[in-house]
């Protein structure tokens, strides 16, 4: 039977059975592949803990018809056990492995996103910035390798130099006050700044900044995305986040960023909790 082997990060697992689990893999070489780990879920399984969802794993599988199986795994990075201590690593965790199940397709090989979502787990294990910058990072930059950079300098439609005060998710962020529709937002400029220093990965300025903006950067974050998918992610809603943007400045009040005209509305995310706020 052919076997194959690969680096892996394990996104998902469902039960299959009494004892095995549909283990959804982010592979370096070949994208996301859904395998059977048989007998995982026994106490006394040599692999079951290596395939838990945030652990990156080298693995050997064989293909089976329908599903390929996994015959070893071995831990490179034991990544879902440091997150797993920290709740608010844990919860950017989550909504990181999920966003990444969504953005990519079985079997289409993606090594940008693998190793941005790599990149993304080992800083949340290593505590080297705070998690939610380190999500808000992780969001935008997967958006832009699919496709979706968000500008938050130039105009986004007719690319007129910023900054600009106005930013409009259907257009695509910044929006220069020619091409400016109706309800969008406007942001504090510190936040356009925060989020465009999180899309080029300039943690300086990122590290730096204000709970006030990474408050309402997170926000827009979470906005942009959901606008891009056509269902929320579900695991946003554990993330204690801003998800309704201060519309106080905004030109319209009434009208809630995410809303768009041309598309029904996208899944809520989480109703923005007070405990955090100062
Ligand atoms: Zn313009």
């Amino acid at each position: 039977m052919p076997l194959y082997r690969d680096q892996a990060i394990v996104l998902r697992t469902q039960k299959l059975g009494e004892a095995d689990r549909i283990v959804t893999l982010f592979t370096r070489s070949l994208g996301k592949v859904r395998v059977v780990g048989k007998g995982v879920r026994r106490t006394k399984s040599r692999f079951g803990a290596r395939l838990e969802p945030g652990m990156m794993v080298d693995v050997q599988c064989y293909e089976g018809r329908n599903l390929d199986t996994v015959t070893q795994a071995e831990t490179l990075a034991p990544y879902g056990d440091a997150i797993a201590r920290d709740y608010t690593a844990y919860t950017a965790a989550s909504a990181m492995l999920e966003t990444c199940d969504r953005l990519t397709e079985e079997r289409e090989p993606a090594l940008q996103q693998y190793l941005l979502l790599a990149g993304a787990l080992r800083s949340l294990a290593e505590r080297s910035h705070d998690p939610a910058l380190v999500l808000d990072a992780y969001l935008l930059r997967a958006l832009a390798i699919a496709g979706w950079a968000p500008s938050f300098h130039d105009c986004a439609r007719c690319g007129a130099e910023g900054p600009h005060r106005a930013f409009n998710l259907a257009s695509g962020g910044s929006v220069c006050p020619m091409c400016r529709p109706p309800g969008s937002a406007a942001p504090a400029p510190e936040t356009l700044e925060l989020l465009a220093a999180l899309l080029a990965g300039d943690w300086v300025v990122a590290d730096g900044s204000d709970p006030r903006h990474r408050r309402e950067g997170s926000g827009l974050t979470s906005a942009y995305l959901q606008w891009h998918l056509e269902r929320g992610i579900r695991s946003l809603r554990l993330v204690d986040r801003e998800t309704r943007v201060d519309t106080r400045r905004s030109d319209s009040p009434a009208v809630e960023l995410g809303g768009h005209a041309d598309r029904p509305s996208t899944t809520p995310v989480a109703p923005a909790q007070t405990g955090h706020r100062a």
